[in-house]
């Protein structure tokens, strides 16, 4: 005898509902349907133990008759159980799923989980459920229903113990009978899952033989489609680096080795299972962006959770199980979750140690990495600043000599010198004249030429290392870079500042006159280090506000050049020279801009010619 019943009377209202809202991620219908064959089986074990069976599941595609069909040989349904999860509390499983919905944005709720067994019809127009408990003299059940809301329960005609659920699905959505459709789900969201899973084509089937030799036969010999045992979920001690290797290759999709990789293995107090790898970054860190896969025992749930991340790990790439995370939430809840909390502390603490420790026992290993990880480094420490605290002995700084010091390694080697200070250059090459003024006294200069140096030695001034530490680029400022000379010190100074003001036609230009050790550099431009910066971030941030050059013009007086100008008496070509000189020093801090360029140039060639007249 049938019965027939009505599921819930809300039903009519909600199932539109989540049609709609889950529309973009309707995939998950299958990662619910395989989780609960998983499950099933999982149960299954439970109760009798290793009994040596092939336990699996299935998923069966029939592109020919619109089916998509999940076997598994778990435990079963009786007729009551069928009664009392599925038509009776799955439906208010959903009506969880939405109440938990209310008020979020589309998205809100992490991997949509919970809505579990009903998500089937969001694919299909038609489900039936074939199950056999695997209870002594159980009755096999057949339950059937067109739209999630009136069923039919009836007496199945199943012979063997497990379940057997049956899509036909409708028009709209019959991508989901394509196999690599299919497949890509299976990958995505079972490719983790503890029991095997196993994707059949049976339009394939009947095309090849059994036994068939073609090459696409070969390509697919019967394996399953996930690995039921991530290497994340291993003992770190029986992990091997090949291991580790593979594992990202395979789960990134990519070629390419990490650097290294931090193993997450707790239990307690909480549980979370994962790795964490260090990519390259390479310079240019503006548009990486990493990938955290998020698991909950074994299944995916989704990428890039910053609410369960901290956001500078976002840069990384990795998996992570956490079994205890509570997923029918919102996003928003997420974040003020202790829990989730505890799990981001400790996955800050886990990569500053990995930090630490390969600074403390593989110093040079580690300087090697330092290139790729310090974008990363640096942007932790603005981002968190007890991630600051915990890797400050560890973040390096690179010389334009190519060695990496500790901070304290700097101030020590420069001491005497530097005076809390740190200089740097962020054009190496186009700062050539200034970094060497500094190189010959035998100081060191760091390069900060990313992106986030800016913002890192900012951080370090008024957050991290505050009043310890000041960035001083290499052209804001001479002085500790003089000799003690006498000599030049019989040039006009005034004389030389008023030809220079003439030939550049700016009046408020400032010159000074130094003592540079280069001789052979006639002179110099600098500017203020805090004006430079102010006019970088503004510009940086578009607020287009036009700040006038504040450039110090400084005079090398041990250099003949300047001395010969200073005697030159034909103005004209004073002139000539003196504009010369200026753009040459000009070019070492921008790029000559088209007009002044072309300037340059004729000038170039007009100097020339006087020089081959002479000749
Ligand atoms: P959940 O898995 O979160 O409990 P579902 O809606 O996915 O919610 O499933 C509801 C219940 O139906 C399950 O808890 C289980 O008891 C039963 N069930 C669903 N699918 C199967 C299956 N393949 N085999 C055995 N029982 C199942
Ligand atoms: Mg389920």
């Amino acid at each position: 005898m049938a019965t027939k019943g009505n599921i819930s009377i809300h039903a009519q209202n909600i199932m539109p509902v989540i049609k709609r809202w889950l529309y973009s991620d309707k995939d998950i219908f299958i990662r619910e349907l395989v989780s609960n064959g998983c499950d099933a089986i999982t149960k299954y074990k439970m109760l009798k133990g290793d009994t040596g069976e092939d336990l699996r599941v299935t998923v069966t595609v029939d592109k020919d008759n619109r089916t998509l069909t999940f076997t598994d040989n778990g435990i079963g349904m009786t007729a009551e159980e069928v009664d009392k999860y599925i038509n009776q509390v799955a439906f208010s499983s959903a009506e969880e799923f939405l109440k938990n919905y209310t008020g979020e944005e589309k998205g809100g709720i992490i991997g949509h989980f919970g809505l579990g067994f009903y998500s089937a019809f969001m694919a299909a127009e038609k489900v039936t459920i074939d199950t056999l408990s695997w209870q002594e003299g159980a009755e096999p059940v057949l339950w059937q229903s067109e739209d999630g809301m009136a069923f039919t329960m009836e007496q199945g005609s199943r012979t063997q113990r497990g379940t057997t659920i049956v899509l036909h699905v409708s028009e709209e959505e019959k991508e989901f009978c394509e196999t690599f459709r299919v497949r890509e789900v299976l990958e995505r969201y079972c490719g983790f899952m503890a029991t095997p899973i196993y994707l059949v084509d049976v339009n394939k089937e009947e095309k090849h033989e059994e036994g068939c030799d073609c090459e696409e036969c070969h390509d697919h010999e019967e394996k399953p489609v996930n690995d039921v045992n991530p290497l994340w979920l291993k003992n770190p001690r029986e992990c091997t680096e090949e291991e580790y290797k593979d594992t990202y290759k395979k789960v990134f999709h990519t070629f390419e080795e990490p650097l290294f990789w931090v193993h997450l293995n707790v239990d307690y107090p909480f549980n979370l299972k994962g790795i964490l790898y260090f990519p390259r970054i390479r310079k240019d860190f503006g548009g990486q962006e990493g990938q955290i896969k998020l698991f909950n025992r074994q299944v995916f749930v989704a990428d890039n959770i910053k609410e369960v991340i901290p956001e500078f790990l976002m840069l990384l790439k990795g998996v992570l199980d956490c079994p205890d995370l509570p997923l029918n939430v919102s996003r928003s809840f997420l974040q003020n979750d202790g829990y989730v909390k505890k799990l981001s502390a400790h996955i800050t603490k886990k990569v500053a140690d990995k930090l630490n420790g390969l600074f403390n026992t593989e110093r040079k290993q580690y300087e090697t990495y330092w290139d790729d990880i310090h974008p990363f480094v640096k942007y932790g420490c603005i981002r968190d600043k007890k991630f600051y605290d915990m890797v400050k002995p560890s973040i390096l700084y690179k010389t334009t000599e190519g060695e990496y010091l500790t901070l304290d390694e700097y101030k020590a080697r420069n001491e005497g010198k530097a005076d809390k200070k740190v200089f740097y250059t962020t054009e190496q090459n186009r700062q050539a004249a200034a970094v060497s003024l500094y190189t010959q006294k035998g100081m060191d200069v760091a390069v900060m030429d990313t992106l986030i140096d800016m913002n890192f030695m900012s951080f370090m001034e008024f957050g991290g290392d505050m009043n310890e530490t000041r960035f001083v680029r290499v052209d804001a400022d001479v002085s500790g870079l003089t000799e003690d000379s006498e000599e030049g010190k019989d040039i006009d100074l005034s004389l030389l500042e008023k030809l220079f003001k003439e030939a550049l036609s700016d009046d408020t230009l400032t010159v000074k006159m130094e003592a540079l050790a280069d001789h052979d550099l006639p002179l110099l431009l600098t500017e203020d280090e805090q004006m430079r910066r102010y006019k970088e971030m503004s510009a940086m941030y578009g607020q287009g506000m036009d700040f006038p050059a504040q450039y110090t013009l400084i005079l090398n007086r041990l250099c003949p050049t300047i001395r010969s100008l200073a005697a030159m008496e034909n103005e004209e070509t004073a002139h000539l020279i003196c504009r010369q000189l200026f753009d040459i020093a000009r070019l070492s801090s921008r790029p000559l801009e088209a007009k002044e360029l072309q300037d340059f140039l004729a000038r170039s060639h007009q100097l020339l010619s006087l020089l081959a007249d002479k000749a």
